[in-house]
């Protein structure tokens, strides 16, 4: 590495990669920022992929890719080097290793490499009965959005924020919809618990879709291993995995970091076993502000943003720019929707041993239910199910106070 400027290499060119490169601009640190993303597209709006349904047109991937489109950023000290996969990574002489074949020498690292989603099987896209997809990018949504307009049936494994969203997504395309979960009673489960798991079950179910759990979901997950016979081509239906994630750390092997569930960093986003390396969004393992004694790893949106942001700020303080670096002090709230009914969580319910329902009735969720969640009498996490917005004014008022905390 050549003297001059400092040269900041990001790996990731999604939210979290964006917001840790503007967080570095705004600091006016003076350096060059690259920003390494496997994929083709810049930036995007990645929970958009779920959201809504697209009308039929001769172009429905453009028509997607406009859609989510995220506010970027143009800058003369900012390079992008998408289509470009950092394949490995040799920490101690600070140089990254490309699928072009070049390598790249940096002063200071982001890892923003996020998630990849989990399958069952690895292989082939297609067997006997089905075309098999998983969804996390752009690329993936575009497929999935276009099969699912010509689409009869979809089966879906899992029942998670993904899974939900994509089963009403493929209701509204005209889909006839089958869900399974082998594990659990029904969705967000290890998050809510059983028996609101069991109320969501409940409503999926009331709007049409066939929800299977136990071993009747286990007989319909499909091995792929019939997939030498394929003349049934045009009868396979669409099959989509969303059973969770991976992050993606395999290129930072060898490192001797501790990458057992993503990469753990401290409060400031700092790989704890390398100086001038930082770690932020979905792959970020780190303590957790709200109990103190572990980690957390959060796979949100907002999560990306803040820790992106934080990361950038404490990469440009290890730089010696005045950059007001404060520990993570992230709110955990996520908001998603499933047939139509909002579901709003707040807090950490995973760590309450007990719940309370404070309105409404489990066995009526469209007319709304709000529930606490306690740790040691201690409310550490809050939801709100509902259609329209009954309880929001008590909500509020559990969120202030669950802030509070
Ligand atoms: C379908 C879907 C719906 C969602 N809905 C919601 C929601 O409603 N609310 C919410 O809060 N969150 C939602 N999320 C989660 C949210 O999108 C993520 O938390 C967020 O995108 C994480 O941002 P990130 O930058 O950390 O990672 P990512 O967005 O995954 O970006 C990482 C980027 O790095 C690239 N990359 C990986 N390895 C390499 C490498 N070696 N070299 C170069 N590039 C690499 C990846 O391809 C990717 O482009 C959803 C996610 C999905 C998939």
């Amino acid at each position: 590495m050549t003297g001059g400027e400092p040269l900041i290499g990001i790996v990731g060119s999604g939210i979290a990669g964006l917001r840790a490169a503007k967080a570095l601009l705004r600091c006016k640190v003076d350096a060059r920022i690259v920003i390494f993303g496997d994929e083709v597209h810049r930036t995007y709006n990645r929970p958009g992929l779920t959201k809504r349904r697209y009308p039929l047109s001769d172009t429905p991937e453009m028509a997607i890719a406009e859609d989510l489109k995220v506010n970027g950023v143009e800058h003369k000290a900012l390079t992008w080097r998408l289509d470009t996969r950092v394949e490995s990574a040799d920490l101690r002489n600070k140089v990254l290793g490309l699928s072009t074949g070049e390598s790249f020498a940096y002063h200071a690292l982001v890892i923003a490499a996020g998630v990849r989603p989990r399958t069952s099987v690895e292989g082939t896209n297609e067997c006997t009965f089905h075309t098999h997809r998983t969804l996390r990018s752009l690329d993936d949504a575009q497929h999935i959005h276009n099969e699912l307009q010509t689409s009869k049936k979809i089966t879906i494994a899992g029942a998670g924020f993904v899974a939900c969203e994509l089963a009403s997504l493929a209701k509204e395309y005209g889909c006839e919809v089958v869900m399974l979960e082998a594990m659990r009673n029904g969705p967000f489960e290890n998050i809510l618990g059983k028996r609101i798991a069991i109320a969501l079950r409940r409503w999926i179910t009331q709007n049409g879709v066939t929800f299977l759990t136990g071993d009747s979901a286990k007989e319909l997950l499909c091995r792929r291993s019939d997939a030498s016979n394929l003349e049934f081509s045009s009868n396979r239906s669409l099959f989509i995995e969303a059973i969770g994630s991976v992050p993606n750390v395999e290129w930072l092997q060898g490192n001797g970091l501790d990458l057992s569930d993503g990469v753990r960093v401290d409060e400031y986003m700092r790989v704890p076993e390398c100086e001038d390396v930082f770690a932020a969004g979905d792959i970020a393992r780190y303590p957790d502000p709200w109990t103190t004694e572990s980690l957390t790893r959060m796979e949100f949106w907002k999560n990306a943003i803040d820790t992106g942001d934080l990361a950038g700020r404490s990469v440009a303080s290890s730089l010696g720019h005045d950059s007001k670096t404060s520990r993570i002090g992230y709110f955990p709230s996520i908001a998603t929707e499933v047939f139509g009914l909002r579901v709003q969580i707040a807090g950490n319910p995973k760590i309450s041993d007990s719940m309370e329902l404070v309105c409404g009735d489990l066995d009526q969720l469209d007319c709304g239910v709000l529930v606490k969640f306690l740790r040691a009498e201690v409310m550490v996490g809050v939801a709100y199910l509902d259609k329209g917005a009954r309880f929001n004014s008590v909500y509020i008022e559990l969120l202030k106070s669950l802030k509070a905390h």
